[in-house]
């Protein structure tokens, strides 16, 4: 450890033995493997959370540059930013050597660049797609000089992910046209709330990493979040990249409408058309060339592309090259090499003749691919995958959330969504520790098409088996999984139509206060406009009063300590339910306390 590193680790040794929880933090030290589980379970050892704290640091003390770099980060991504900009002054320079070097030609320098901006890696079995990736990097090397939009846009699933995060792994690219660095966001179908807090989150990011500690509160509109942005990009990263993944809405462009430089990937080729400035397009055709898609299935099956059976290439013909299809059945011959022939007839008969909302797209040989990979999961496993139907679109969950769903060990989840995304039928997002489990926008149209007649059932199960875990209250530790009930708890309640358990809960100043913390009021307001027409048919009255109560505290309910909201409530008028509740609370706590 570098001598600054050090004698910061010393001089606030005592502010942070005080405050950390050590336990949460080395799950992080262990997965940027700065820590070892062995040294993990010796602190834990320790009697009290403090001895615990003190032991960690005391090992920390004896690591090297990258352990303090993987702590503070680690005390960021646990908000304990205070603490956080306390050793922010003395974080060490990595050098390049201290990186491991990687073996796609891309150096350390631009892999911390990429990982540091959140760009997805590449999918395990990855081709290149040459001359499209680099009419993707002509276009940037043209916004470098002015600030400008490069659309990639294709049908779902046609690989303009993968291909945005491949046109950036790119030494030039980083170092001389955005030396400001890169930011990736993923965007999928958002309502307004969900983008303002993306955009929260990036300029609490872009924040974090800058030298002096910030000042600023985060902004509460859309307007100011927009504001705030364009600031930080203009005045703290000029020269650096935004990229927008998968955007299907003009009004989350127009909010990065901000005079930037921004890569989007898109299926709707008109999108920028509503943002100023200079725009540039590529297009990513469908399929892969048949070669691509062959190289794909050799790499799956371990074989030479020359080797391959003739079906091989009907198979990709009957897909049109599609990346994701391909990718599917690749993951289904890898496990049963012989059933080249059987695939392929599978993918000719089209034995789903369903009659699709949206005609735009080809979705047979997905609905075939997909078919296919289900049926050969076990029964048991294809229920389970099945209960998926109810995610949201681009929605990360942690296995924790399918643990309660399935009532089952978190390690045999895991290996449940081990084989799903193995079969290509799942994805995962292993930036983060807990790893986080994602369904393609395609599969769960899929999904939802198929279980259409049992969405309600799916949604009530859910909410079944989260009341039966969370039977003393709702959890509120503030990790992904309690994030995600908190925030979509309201949600499968409605389409269960369990009209009484979203009225109950939603007409409770508790679950307010909870929401509230946890989230900020932007959700919660949101969901009181959403389920407004089920929660009036019980009483409109106290839905309103809910919802006067959050639009004139919004500002103080951003605030962080927290405030009291019992005393937010009482000031609300005598006839209101929240001041009902409050007043109740208020005289049950004198009672007791
Ligand atoms: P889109 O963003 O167009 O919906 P993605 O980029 O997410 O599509 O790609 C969908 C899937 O297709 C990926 O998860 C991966 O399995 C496969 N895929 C895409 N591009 C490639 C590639 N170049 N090599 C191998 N597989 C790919």
């Amino acid at each position: 450890l570098e001598e600054r590193a050090r004698s910061s680790l010393l001089r606030f040794r005592h502010r942070l033995e005080q405050d950390i929880k050590p336990s949460y933090l080395m799950d992080h030290l262990i997965s940027d493997g700065v820590l070892t589980v062995d040294e993990e379970e010796r602190i834990k050892t320790q009697p009290t959370r403090k001895d615990q704290a003190a032991a960690l640091l005391e090992l920390l003390l004896r690591k090297d540059n990258r352990a303090y770099i993987s702590f503070y980060n680690a005390l960021i991504t646990e908000a304990y930013e205070d603490l956080a900009n306390l050793l922010h002054g003395d974080l060490p320079q990595i050098s390049q050597s201290a990186l491991k070097g990687s073996s796609d030609g891309c150096t350390p320098t631009v892999q911390a660049v990429l990982s540091q901006g959140g760009v997805p890696q590449r999918p395990v079995v990855f081709v290149s797609r040459l001359e499209l990736v680099n009419r993707v990097r002509e276009k940037l090397f043209l916004v470098e000089k002015a600030p400008g939009w490069v659309t990639v846009f294709g049908m779902a699933g046609s690989g303009k992910s993968v291909l945005a995060a491949e046109a950036v792994r790119h030494q030039g690219i980083i170092e001389e046209c955005f030396p400001g660095g890169v930011h990736w966001l993923s965007i999928g179908q958002l309502d307004k709330p969900d983008l303002l807090a993306k955009i929260q989150s990036l300029c609490f990011r872009l924040e974090q990493s800058m030298d002096s500690q910030s000042l600023y509160r985060t902004p509460n509109s859309l307007d100011e979040a927009k504001e705030r942005l364009r600031f930080l990009m203009l005045r703290r990263y000029p020269r650096s990249l935004l990229i927008l993944d998968d955007v299907w809405d003009t009004t989350v462009l127009k909010a990065f409408d901000i005079h930037s430089r921004v890569l989007l990937t898109t299926r709707n080729r008109a999108l920028a058309d509503s943002v100023s400035g200079v725009k540039y397009q590529v297009e990513v055709e469908s399929g892969l060339d048949e070669n691509k898609g062959m190289e794909i299935l050799a790499l799956y099956t371990k074989t030479e592309v020359c080797a391959l059976p003739e079906d091989a290439r009907s198979i990709v013909r009957e897909c049109k090259g599609s990346p994701l299809v391909v990718s599917l059945i690749g993951a289904l011959l890898k496990e049963k090499p012989n059933r080249w022939h059987y695939y392929l007839r599978q993918l000719q008969q089209k034995q789903f003749k369903r009659i699709r909302k949206s005609s735009s797209y080809d979705y047979d040989a997905l609905d075939q691919a997909m078919s296919a990979s289900i049926e050969v999961l076990p029964d048991e496993h294809r229920e389970f995958y099945k209960d998926l139907t109810v995610l949201e679109n681009d929605i990360k969950v942690p296995a924790k959330v399918l643990s309660v769903l399935w009532d089952l060990e978190p390690e045999e989840v895991e290996d449940i969504l081990e084989e799903f995304v193995n079969k290509s039928l799942l994805f995962v997002d292993n930036h983060n520790k807990p790893y986080l489990y994602y369904l393609h926008d395609l599969q769960l149209d899929f999904l939802v098409e198929q279980n259409r007649t049992q969405l309600e059932s799916l949604h009530n199960k859910v909410v079944h088996q989260y009341q039966q875990h969370y039977r003393d209250g709702p959890p509120t530790s503030g990790d992904e999984e309690c994030l995600y009930w908190i925030r979509f708890l309201t949600h499968h309640m409605a389409k269960a139509n369990l009209s009484k358990e979203l009225y109950s809960l939603m007409f409770s100043l508790d679950w307010v206060s909870i929401k509230a913390r946890i989230m900020g009021p932007a959700h919660l307001i949101n969901d009181y406009v959403e389920y407004g027409p089920v929660l009036d048919k019980e009483n409109s009255d106290v839905r309103s009063h809910f919802q006067e109560f959050l639009s004139l505290n919004g500002h103080h309910l951003e605030q962080r300590p927290f405030p009291d909201v019992v005393q937010l409530a009482l000031s609300q008028p005598h006839s209101s339910e929240v001041y009902r509740q409050a007043l109740l609370q208020a005289q049950g706590g004198a009672r007791t306390g």
